[in-house]
C-alpha cells in the first residue's frame, strides 16, 4: 500500500470519527479566538513578529558561533553538554547517563524533542520507568495513546475519556469534574516526584550568552522535574538557540499568546547550571543534550526557515485541514502544518505525503509568531517529492510545461479540450482510468466556452468592449 493510499485511509477514518473531530474543532476555534484576544493588546504585533523572525533567522545564519558560545557558557556554569548527531545517539546518551547515575525512576516534563527521538521507549527497554508529568501527556501515557497536538496533547479527548482513564489506571472513583480529576492526577504525581531520581525536560529556548535553558509550562511540573531529582537531563534541538538574554522577552511575549492567548506561561524557568553551594534546590548534575537529527542539513537551504519554529501550535489551530482531521491522521510526532514540514525533513523517508494535507490557504503563515512562510515551504516540499516520486506525475508536469510554453500547442490543446467537452468524453475517460479517476473523482472540469479568446480576437480584430 502506498504512503498516499495509507494517508487517504487515515483521513477517511479521522473524518468518520465525529466526536473526535467535534472536540478538536471546538478546542482549536477557542484557541484561535484566545490568540486573537491575546495579540490584540500588544502595541505592534507585526513589528514584534518581524523582530522574532529576524532574531531567529540571524541565529540560524550564525548557528556554529552561537552553539560554541552556548557550550562554553553552560559548561562554565557546571553543566555537562553533549551533542547528539541523530535520534539514536540521543537515546544512547540519555540511557547511559541514567545508568551511570543508577537511576530507578524518571519523571519527564512535556518535550517534543524527547517525543521525536522516542526516548520513553528507549528508557523503558533499558529497564527505567518514565512517568510523564504534564497532565495531558500523563493521560496519554495512562491511555497508551499518542499525543495529537504539540501543545495540547489530548485535544482529541473529552472529559469522559479522561475520567475513564484515571478510574481504570489509578483505581480512583469515577468523576467527570475537571477540578477533581486534576486533584487526583496531582496527588498521584506528587508521590512519583517524591520517589524519582532522574528528571528529563526539553527547552523552549537556550540562551547562548549565558548558557541558560528556558522551560515554559503552565502546570509547574517542569519546575518539580528540574528541582526535585538529583540528576537532570535536558534534550534540546540546536535550533532552539537565541543569542542573548535580552532577546528572550520578544519570544516570551509571543509564545504563550500564540498558543493559548495568555500574556505568559504561568511558569517560566530559567536554568543556568546545576545547583550551586548556596542554592536551596536544583539538580546536583545537569546534562544538556543538543540534538541535531537533520537540523544542520537544513541550514543555508531553501527550507531553512522551518528551523525558526518555536512550537507554539498556532498553525495547527489555524489550519482548516488539522481542524477537520485532528492530529492522529498525520501519524507523526509533529502534526499540522509544521508537522507536514518537519516530519519528512527531520525523519528522512517518512511523511513526504503530508505536504499534501494542506489547502495552502495561508492561515498558518498568518498565525505564525516567527513568520514562517509555511505554504511556500510546503510547495517547495511538494516539488521535491515530485522530483523523486511518481514517474507518471513527472511526465504529466513535463507535458504541461511543454504545452503551456508554446502558443501553438496551447491552442491545439484548447481545441482538443473543446472536442472532448462537447462529446462528453472527459468524464468517460476519467471514470475509467486509474490516475485520471483519482483526479476527476473530486474535481469538476468546468465547461470550455464555445469560442476561445484567440478565435474571437482573430474574427473581430478588436478588443472586447468594456461596457
Ligand atoms: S510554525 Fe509557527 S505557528 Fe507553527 S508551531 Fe512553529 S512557530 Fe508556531
Amino acid at each position: 500500500v502506498s504512503a498516499r493510499a495509507e494517508l487517504r485511509d487515515r483521513v477517511e477514518a479521522a473524518v468518520a470519527d465525529r466526536p473526535m473531530i467535534e472536540a478538536v474543532h471546538l478546542a482549536t476555534l477557542r484557541k484561535v479566538e484566545q490568540r486573537r484576544a491575546g495579540m490584540s493588546v500588544l502595541r505592534d504585533v507585526e513589528a514584534l513578529r518581524a523582530l522574532a523572525a529576524q532574531v531567529k533567522q540571524h541565529t540560524l545564519e550564525q548557528l556554529p558561533h552561537y552553539l560554541e558560545e552556548f557550550v562554553l557558557r553552560a559548561e562554565a556554569r557546571g553543566a555537562r553538554v553533549h551533542l547528539a548527531r541523530d535520534a539514536a545517539a540521543a537515546r544512547r546518551l540519555i540511557v547511559r547517563i541514567a545508568r551511570d547515575n543508577g537511576a530507578t525512576l524518571a519523571v519527564k516534563a512535556k518535550s517534543m524533542a524527547t517525543e521525536e527521538v522516542h526516548l520513553n521507549a528507549a528508557l523503558s527497554a533499558a529497564g527505567l520507568p518514565v512517568v510523564e508529568t504534564d497532565l495531558g501527556e500523563f493521560i496519554v501515557q495512562l491511555d497508551r495513546d499518542r499525543p495529537s497536538h504539540i501543545v495540547t496533547p489530548i485535544i482529541h479527548k473529552d472529559r469522559r475519556q479522561v475520567a475513564a482513564a484515571l478510574a481504570r489506571e489509578l483505581g480512583c472513583a469515577y468523576t467527570e469534574d475537571p477540578a477533581e480529576l486534576t486533584r487526583i492526577a496531582r496527588a498521584h504525581l506528587r508521590d512519583v516526584f517524591r520517589r524519582c531520581d532522574l528528571g528529563i525536560t526539553g527547552a523552549n529556548f537556550a540562551i547562548a550568552e549565558t548558557g541558560t535553558l528556558v522551560v515554559c509550562t503552565n502546570e509547574g511540573n517542569a519546575r518539580m522535574t528540574t528541582t526535585r531529582p538529583a540528576v537532570q537531563v535536558t534534550l534540546v534541538g540546536i535550533e532552539k538557540l537565541i543569542p542573548r538574554l535580552i532577546d528572550l522577552p520578544v519570544f516570551l511575549k509571543l509564545l504563550a499568546r500564540s498558543s493559548t492567548g495568555q500574556p505568559m506561561t504561568i511558569y517560566t524557568n530559567l536554568i543556568t547550571g546545576p545547583r550551586g553551594p548556596d542554592d536551596p534546590d536544583g539538580p546536583d548534575e545537569l546534562h544538556i543534550v543538543l540534538l541535531d537529527a537533520g537540523r544542520s542539513d537544513l541550514l543555508g537551504g531553501a527550507l531553512e526557515e522551518v528551523l525558526r519554529c518555536i512550537r507554539c501550535g498556532a498553525c495547527l489551530n489555524a489550519c482548516p485541514a488539522y481542524r477537520n482531521l485532528g492530529g492522529h491522521a498525520y501519524r507523526s510526532v509533529y502534526p499540522g502544518p509544521i508537522g507536514a514540514l518537519v516530519t519528512p525533513l527531520l525523519s528522512p523517508g517518512r511523511g513526504r505525503e503530508l505536504a499534501r494535507l494542506s489547502s495552502l490557504c495561508g492561515a498558518c503563515e498568518a498565525a505564525c509568531p516567527v513568520k514562517i512562510d509555511i505554504p511556500k515551504l510546503l510547495v517547495e516540499l511538494r516539488a521535491r517529492t515530485l522530483d523523486t516520486q511518481g514517474v507518471s506525475k513527472r511526465l504529466g508536469m513535463m507535458a504541461w510545461r511543454w504545452v503551456m510554453g508554446s502558443p501553438r500547442l496551447y491552442a491545439a490543446a484548447q481545441q482538443v479540450l473543446r472536442m472532448l467537452n462537447s462529446a462528453r468524453i472527459g468524464p468517460w475517460l476519467g471514470a475509467r482510468f486509474g490516475a485520471l479517476r483519482a483526479w476527476t473523482e473530486c474535481r469538476d472540469l468546468p465547461p470550455v466556452p464555445r469560442q476561445s479568446f484567440r478565435q474571437w480576437w482573430r474574427e473581430t480584430g478588436q478588443p472586447p468592449s468594456r461596457g
